[in-house]
């Protein structure tokens, strides 16, 4: 058996070293004669697993105490709801800025519970920009200021932190969190589904500042308060035990790659690679403005979309997986989260230089 080059947006790649400790470890966890999956979640052995996890990441990402680290078993998007009733307290409006298909579905989702101040839009340039922070109009009785820290689907990332002053800044870094170093101070929550660049879907990740906890709406069910899950450790109720745990080997791995600085690094030589391919080809094309360009996610799409099938079929048949681009968007996608080894980029480069040289 060989395993692929999975360029998948999510469920995405894990690290190979992730996946065999699980498997070794899989039938007889710790000695207890089971697998980690089939203890309680309020045992000492489980909720050590969670402790550590989060100290981990907090070590990772170094969060300082003024934070508090939750796991929460829910999709990321219902983070688009919980923001809202767990933040605006006493407020009433909280400022977006639309950057593409997931703030888009992050704004929608706020309008059921606030007034949602549209801070800026870069739909007039089909998503492939970042609106110039000189043009955002910024309501001052916000609760808070969203944004979408990396545009999984349109491959547009912010790569400087927004400035808005006091106000709580709140990011989606669902599919770039861990990508490489960041102010966790700049903020007052940052949020993430696992299944970008951690690990198995199941687990949201949220990082809140502590003086925004306890605002929370008083119809917020039990579930969705931030507070609640606070005060329990984590394992309020029944969480994705097998995703926290998978999420802890991650975070060991990543500390033993180098940490953020390491991984960063890596990330910005694996995606400039791709990118200065793609830009040297008449072939390949990446729409997407040369500032806001993601170090996770590259869209591109061929001179010729008729050939789209026979790419992605001859890309499968060497061993590189999951190239198909979102079917919103079309084109091909290739997402270089951290598990892509830079074996990975460079295996897609000679592909797809080769099928250009056959095809174009
Ligand atoms: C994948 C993704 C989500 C949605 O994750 P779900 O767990 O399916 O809700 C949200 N935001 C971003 C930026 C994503 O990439």
């Amino acid at each position: 058996m060989s395993r692929v080059y999975n360029f998948g947006a999510g469920p995405a790649t894990i690290a190979e070293p992730v996946l065999q400790q699980a498997q070794e470890e899989l039938l007889d966890w710790h000695q207890l004669g089971m697998s980690v999956m089939e203890i309680s979640h309020r045992s000492a052995a489980f909720k050590e697993v969670v402790q550590q996890a989060i100290q981990d990441l907090r070590d990772l990402m170094q969060i300082s105490d003024d934070y508090e680290v939750l796991f929460l078993t829910s999709p990321a998007r219902a983070q688009f709801a919980m923001l809202p009733l767990n933040l605006l307290g006493s407020l009433n409006t909280a400022s977006y800025i639309n950057t593409g298909i997931w703030s888009a579905m992050a704004i929608k989702e706020a309008q059921k519970f606030c007034q949602v101040n549209l801070v800026a839009s870069n739909a007039n340039s089909d998503f492939y920009t970042i609106p110039e922070s000189d043009t955002w109009d910024i309501a001052p009785e916000s609760a808070y200021f969203y944004f979408t820290s990396n545009e999984t689907i349109n491959g547009v990332e912010f790569h400087e932190v927004p400035d808005v002053g006091d106000m709580p800044l709140v990011t989606d870094m669902t599919s770039n969190i861990l990508s490489r170093p960041v102010d966790v101070s700049r903020y007052g929550v940052i949020f993430a589904g696992a299944q970008k660049n951690i690990g198995p879907a199941g687990l949201t990740v949220v990082i809140i500042r502590k003086d925004l906890l306890g605002r929370a709406r008083s119809d917020t069910p039990a579930v969705m308060d931030y507070l609640l899950n606070s005060k329990n450790d984590s394992v309020y109720y029944t969480p994705a035990t097998f995703s926290y745990y998978m999420a802890g080997l991650t975070f060991r791995w990543l500390k033993q790659q180098g940490g953020l600085a390491a991984i960063g690094e890596q990330n910005r030589r694996k995606s400039a690679k791709l990118y200065d391919f793609i830009d040297h080809s008449t072939f390949y094309h990446n729409p997407v403005g040369p500032r806001f360009r993601s170090w996770m996610n590259i869209p591109f799409i061929l001179q010729d979309e008729q050939l789209d099938g026979v790419f992605l079929q001859q890309a499968q048949a060497q061993g590189l997986a999951a190239l198909k681009g979102h079917r919103l968007v079309g084109g091909m996608r290739a997402s270089l989260y951290n598990a892509m080894p830079e074996a990975g980029v460079d295996a897609l480069i000679d592909f797809m230089r080769d099928f250009a040289n056959r095809r174009g």
